[in-house]
């Protein structure tokens, strides 16, 4: 089985501050899988560090205001189009990004506050068949 996963959780830099999100459990469940990673804010050209972002709609806006819209958009076709290709079927996201997040992102008023929704990358994966587990979700099989 081949996997893709969010670059962030298996410790890559990618995160908007610099950093990572390193999961154990997800480590341990790709352990015996083959997996790539998926970065869809870098790779729709944003740089590392960045200004956070939230998704508002169909929009995605920085915490400084600027329309990133594009970038999100951009990032998560490039994405899309590479684990196709790559016969994927299984996403691990992480949680709450407006990327990646799913069920569940924050609501663009940078308060903190979630509402329902997905991250402008799981929407477009979702549409295109694959089938997404949050790390919180693979805690859960892992224990
Ligand atoms: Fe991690 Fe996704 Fe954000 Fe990239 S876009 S840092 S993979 S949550």
């Amino acid at each position: 089985m081949k996997v893709a996963v969010s670059a962030c959780l298996v410790g890559k830099n990618t995160k908007y501050n610099g950093g990572n999100n390193y999961n154990e459990a997800v480590m341990k469940y790709l352990l015996d899988k083959e997996y790539v990673t998926i970065c869809p804010e870098v790779i729709g050209g944003l740089p590392t560090p960045r200004i956070p972002s939230e998704r508002k709609g169909n929009k995605v806006i920085n915490k400084i205001g600027e329309d990133v819209t594009i970038n999100f958009f951009d990032g998560a076709q490039k994405e899309i189009e590479k684990l196709l290709k790559e016969s994927i079927n299984i996403i691990i996201v992480k949680e709450k990004s407006p990327s990646c997040g799913y069920k569940q992102i924050y609501d663009g008023t940078f308060t903190n506050t979630l509402t329902e929704g997905n991250g402008v990358f799981v929407d477009l994966a979702l549409q295109n068949g694959f089938i997404i587990y949050t790390e919180k979700d693979i805690e859960k099989m892992v224990d």
